[in-house]
């Protein structure tokens, strides 16, 4: 299950690297160990530590934040069941610069998925430049040893 970052770290989604970064500092502060006995007042509830740092480290990293971003979103879409569409992995573009695949928006804009975000079961998506959504739809590849067992011996 994916933790909610921003939520931990009490900071907005569209905020920057260094309002995350002075957040991030403040939670250490006030979520140390040693200090929380005396910050008890100002405490909702105490985070865990780790869980602070953990969040820090991929927030950090503007690459790592952005995939972070996107499986969130899913996650949340999925949530909400807010589906406008349906489309087949099979009628999307593939892209082997970037490996991700690809499906025009009846706007100008259009639905990118990464093969890693299908990895991890992302299979709904927004498009990139309105808030229409599509679920994407893939066979996930359980019995590709049984596939490979004929031609395994060219490679
Ligand atoms: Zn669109």
């Amino acid at each position: 299950m994916l933790k909610d970052y921003y939520a931990i770290l009490s900071v907005s989604q569209d905020a920057s690297l260094s309002e995350i970064k002075l957040q991030y500092q403040k939670l250490l502060l006030i979520h140390h160990p040693d200090k929380q006995q005396q910050n008890q007042s100002v405490l909702k509830e105490a985070i865990p530590l780790q869980d602070i740092k953990e969040a820090w480290e991929c927030l950090r990293q503007p690459s790592q934040r952005a995939f972070y971003d996107s499986s969130l979103k899913a996650l949340r879409l999925r949530a909400n069941g807010q589906v406008n569409d349906d489309i087949d992995l099979d009628d999307m573009d593939y892209n082997e610069d970037s490996g991700a695949y690809s499906a025009p928006c009846r706007c100008s804009g259009e639905y990118v998925i990464s093969e890693e975000e299908l990895e991890l079961g992302v299979d709904t998506v927004v498009c990139s430049t309105c808030s229409l959504i599509v679920r994407i739809h893939y066979e996930v590849e359980t019995d590709r040893d049984d596939d490979n067992d004929s031609d395994g011996n060219n490679k």
